[in-house]
């Protein structure tokens, strides 16, 4: 069967607190924006009851509570979502190129949300019991079903604890299983110091878990001890694993750049390196992965689509025009010698009787339009173009030599005057 094709200016994959932020700045652009989600719109997020570092929520607020708000932002501005997998990209053309299993989507821009997942511990057995069968990632999510049961909890860092913290308000026990030594936590002091004095949480210091077991669902976790060596099955009803994230960059392996831990390097702008792809929150390589970082990433992304669809309109039908021949003259405001030759250029573009078209770029406001004609141009360099291509370029160009190079494009060439 041939697959449908949708054209968007902006496809976003991913749909956590970046790809909807980026969402809602490029859908209030109104470009034409496509956001692609395969399991929960508001992504990690959606996973913890509680945010209480998100700023403008003093009292908290429930990371689902907080997405639906995000995504209702984003279809007001007229985004489309669609819930389905990307299973390839290609990014390198000027149309970019996103597969879903029923669709292809050709796009001006694409922006990589596709954050991270939790991290498993691997250890012997743990498949067998992923998610309904006893091992989960969500307190949100599974908290209510462990009610008046005995859960352990494994790490140590902020979301494990204050979620161990959440699941003490269900279950009767609540036992974390700590790498590290007594009262050594990864977590920050006041979450450190909230746990110790919970009478339902009870550590298991120096452990790391050695194998799952049950009959169909978890009943077992063994935890080795680190110093003794002795291994202890301890019985739970549960297991919630919060020893990290792991990007999901399967899709994008050898399309853009990545560190060793598979996350995507981007600059400052959000970009990748690749005209009009742009990568934003848990899936880059930074220092903070939260919420509020992938919201600042999100917008940055969302206005730099935006920028770089604009510019290129502006280059493909006004700089790069294709009725007249063209004088491209590159300066810099603050280069007072190049300043001085518009005038010059105006005069030249008159003289040709309507037959040239006279562009300005200011090297630095235009910067990515200069980077567009080559790189490193100085101010002062002159373009020609016939048909939209540059024929000819000069770097320091005088009033003859620019009609000169111009008399050799134009249908009916003009008397050189200096
Ligand atoms: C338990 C827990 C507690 C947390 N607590 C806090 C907290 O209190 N405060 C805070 O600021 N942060 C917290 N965080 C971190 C925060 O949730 C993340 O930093 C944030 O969600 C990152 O947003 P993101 O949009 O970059 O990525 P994600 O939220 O990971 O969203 C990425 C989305 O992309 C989708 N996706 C991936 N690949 C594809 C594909 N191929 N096709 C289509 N869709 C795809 C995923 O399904 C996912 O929905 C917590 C995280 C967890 C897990």
């Amino acid at each position: 069967m041939e697959k449908k094709v949708e054209n968007y200016d902006v496809v976003i994959i991913g749909g956590g607190p970046s790809g909807l932020t980026a969402a809602i700045y490029c859908g209030r652009a109104r470009l034409n924006t496509l956001l692609i989600e395969k399991s929960l719109v508001g992504g990690l997020a959606t996973y913890t009851n509680e945010i209480e570092n998100f700023p403008g929520f003093p009292e908290g607020v429930s990371g689902l509570g907080l997405m639906k708000l995000f995504e209702k932002q984003a279809k007001k501005f007229g985004v489309k979502f669609k819930l389905t997998d990307v299973r390839s990209v290609e990014l390198e053309d000027e149309v970019k190129v996103v597969e879903t299993f029923r669709t292809t989507y050709h796009a001006k821009t694409v922006i990589i949300a596709a954050g991270g997942r939790p991290r498993i511990t691997r250890a012997k057995d743990e498949e067998k019991y992923l998610f309904d069968k006893g091992i989960s990632f969500c307190a949100t999510c599974d908290a209510a079903a462990n009610t008046g049961k005995t859960v352990m909890v494994i790490g140590s860092g902020d979301a494990a604890i204050e979620e161990g913290m959440f699941l003490t308000k269900f279950a009767k026990e609540v036992i974390v299983s700590v790498i590290h030594d007594t009262g050594k936590m990864d977590c920050n002091e006041i979450a450190r110091d909230a746990a110790l004095a919970n009478p339902k949480m009870t550590f298991k210091w120096n452990t790391m878990t050695e194998s799952f077991a049950g009959d169909g669902h978890l009943d077992t976790v063994n935890l080795k001890n680190l110093k003794t060596g002795d291994i202890e099955g301890v019985k739970v009803d549960s297991c919630f694993e919060f020893i990290g994230y792991e990007p999901n960059t399967e899709v994008f392996e050898g399309k853009v750049n990545m560190s060793k831990r598979k996350y995507i390097y981007t600059d400052e702008h959000m970009s990748v390196g690749i005209p009009g792809v742009f990568a934003c929150g848990d899936v880059r390589e930074k220092e903070l992965k939260q919420v509020a970082t992938a919201v600042g990433d999100g917008a940055i992304a969302g206005v730099a689509a935006e920028k770089f669809i604009a510019e290129t309109e502006m280059f493909e039908n006004q700089i790069m025009q294709k009725d007249k021949i063209g004088l491209i003259y590159i300066y810099s405001a603050i280069d007072a010698p190049s300043r001085e030759l518009l005038p010059m250029m105006q005069e030249i573009e008159s003289v040709f009787n309507g037959q040239v078209k006279l562009n300005v770029i200011d090297q630095y406001k235009g910067k990515s339009l200069c980077d567009r004609l080559g790189c490193d141009i100085e101010p002062m360099t002159t373009f020609y173009t016939k048909d939209g291509k540059v024929m000819d370029v000069c770097g320091q160009c005088d009033k003859k030599s620019i009609m000169t190079r111009l008399n050799k494009l134009v249908a009916q060439p003009v008397e050189v005057v200096v």
